[in-house]
């Protein structure tokens, strides 16, 4: 057997720091955990000293319901905090605080799109918990920095719902997304905002019973999810071919080698001597915030994306790269109504396109772009109505990206307008033509190339600025009229 006779199953935990001012349980600020001073943004609460008492973050919940609710989730009118205990050094207390049996939501799901149309992947539960501290390890000892300990932390978690690594990227993807237009997330992946671990399973394709599952930990990036998750694939495939059986375990991702490796037996849930968390009360949300809440969301990536397609007729591919974030899909819809005679679909391309190819180069989020969306709207607009040409319209952006201003201001001063008037351009093309009788008279003999050559010469005395449809007609014409009048040599 091979493994393609193998089918995956993969389930999704991410964990998402939500961007708070203060922490969950106390009143420390939340800082950058990768620029600011180690063991500065800490109290006797979230260090855990004996005697203080920890009190729930109302913004936080907030920011949960948020997402709770994006996801279409069933929100809990009581949740209740539970004590997870275990022992390490990056948690102080002993014990962190989580939701477990009654979590703050159940039972949504996320609309995902690999190329073959939208899907759903269910969310199996959405809960609070706390961040831990980081450790630091050296050579014959560690360092800890408590600034994170205590961050608010959202748990989200798939059901098994996934069949390939491109279903689970799109899901992460989708996921980050959302959590970047409801403002609760920076989605900067690479500062640990975001972290994944994923379950993952095979079983002979066609079976409706799961496999056994191991669980990788500690993914912090979509290149460590997507090649761990494959690598998993794979193993779990040998081993099933070579009549063995996957040992459910805990495994941990090697980089550098491209491995995972077993970090320990599977923990089972009686590990952690779960139980509701005395300092706290039951964590009720009445019916009218969760309706507050969801009355004040956003339009959420997936139904701006079907308004795009719908609206203004761009493609899936388009459509779903102009609404990934929020900021560009604003930055579209702002250039399409200071314009509003362009057409949506170049506005889309030269945004897709020439925007995003100087916003790559200068490795620049669209919140910095010089380029407002009024100036690319004007400037899509005198594109199309033939004011300057395509090409003098790329510069012209080049030009705003660096420096900023008005498309008007810049043709104006490069001398960049198109030349479109049909008698200068006449003029041109006779002079032309009676500055080369002999390839006219190649033409006339049945050279027909030679009338590109002759298109070439008379764009170079346009100096590159007249309109090529035009010059190409006024051309045609002229040369038509010779083929009937030949010129008397
Ligand atoms: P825990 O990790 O705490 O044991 P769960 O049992 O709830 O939690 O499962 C966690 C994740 O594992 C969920 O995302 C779920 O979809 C996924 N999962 C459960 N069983 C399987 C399986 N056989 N194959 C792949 N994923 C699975
Ligand atoms: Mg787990
Ligand atoms: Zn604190």
């Amino acid at each position: 057997m091979t493994a393609s006779t193998y089918e995956a199953v993969i389930g999704l935990e991410v964990h998402a720091e939500l961007l708070t001012r203060s922490k969950m349980f106390c009143g420390c600020p939340v800082v950058d955990s990768t620029q600011a001073e180690p063991n500065t943004a800490v109290c006797e609460i979230c260090t855990g000293m004996p005697g203080t008492l920890p009190v729930i973050n109302q913004r936080a919940v907030e920011y949960a319901l948020r997402v709770a609710l994006a996801l279409r989730c069933q929100v809990a009118e009581t949740s209740v905090f539970a004590r997870k205990n275990y022992f390490y050094p990056d948690l102080p207390k002993g014990y962190q605080i989580s939701q477990y049996e009654l979590p703050l939501a159940q039972q949504g799901w996320l609309s995902i799109d690999v190329g073959s149309g939208e899907q759903r992947v269910r969310v199996r539960r959405v809960h609070l918990e706390e961040d831990t501290g980081k450790l630091f390890h050296r050579e014959g000892y560690s360092l800890v920095d408590y600034n994170r300990s205590g961050v608010p932390l959202l748990e989200i978690v798939s059901e098994p719902d996934m069949h390939s690594v491109e279903e689970v990227k799109a899901y992460a993807t989708a996921l980050r997304s959302l959590l970047r237009y409801l403002e609760v997330n920076s989605g900067d992946m690479e500062k640990g905002v975001i972290r994944f671990e994923a379950n993952v399973s095979v079983r002979p394709s066609g079976s409706e019973t799961l496999g056994t599952r191991t669980e990788i930990k500690n993914l912090n990036s979509f290149r460590a999810l997507v090649r761990s998750i494959a690598f998993e694939i794979e193993r779990q495939s040998r081993l099933l071919d070579a009549g063995k059986t996957v040992v459910q375990e805990t495994l941990g991702w090697d980089e550098v080698r491209g491995v995972t490796l077993s970090q320990r037996s599977k923990e089972e849930a009686h590990d952690y001597r779960y139980f509701p968390e005395p300092d706290l009360p039951p964590l009720h949300v009445s019916a009218e915030w969760a309706e507050r809440v969801r009355a004040e969301l956003p339009e959420l990536p997936d139904a701006r994306r079907a308004r795009f397609r719908e609206r203004y007729r761009l493609t899936p591919y388009v459509a779903s790269i102009l609404t990934a974030e929020r900021a560009i899909a604003d930055f579209y819809e702002d250039a399409l109504a200071a314009a509003p005679q362009v057409s949506p679909e170049k506005t889309a391309n030269w945004i897709s396109g020439e925007l995003f190819a100087l916003l790559n180069q200068a490795a620049l989020d669209i919140d910095a772009c010089r380029v407002t969306p009024r100036a690319l709207g004007e400037l899509v607009s005198m594109v199309e109505s033939g004011e300057i040409s395509a090409a003098s319209g790329k510069a012209v952006l080049a030009e705003i990206f660096q420096a900023g201003g008005r498309p008007q201001d810049v043709v104006r001063a490069r001398g960049l307008a198109q030349l479109n008037d049909p008698q200068e351009i006449e003029r041109l093309v006779e002079r032309v033509l009676q500055e080369n009788p002999q390839q006219v008279q190649q033409y006339l003999d049945g050279k027909e190339t030679v009338s590109q050559w002759l298109f070439g010469q008379v764009m170079r005395a346009a100096r590159g600025r007249a309109n090529p449809r035009v010059i190409r007609e006024v051309l045609e014409r002229a040369l038509r009229s010779m083929e009937e009048n030949p010129p008397t040599a």
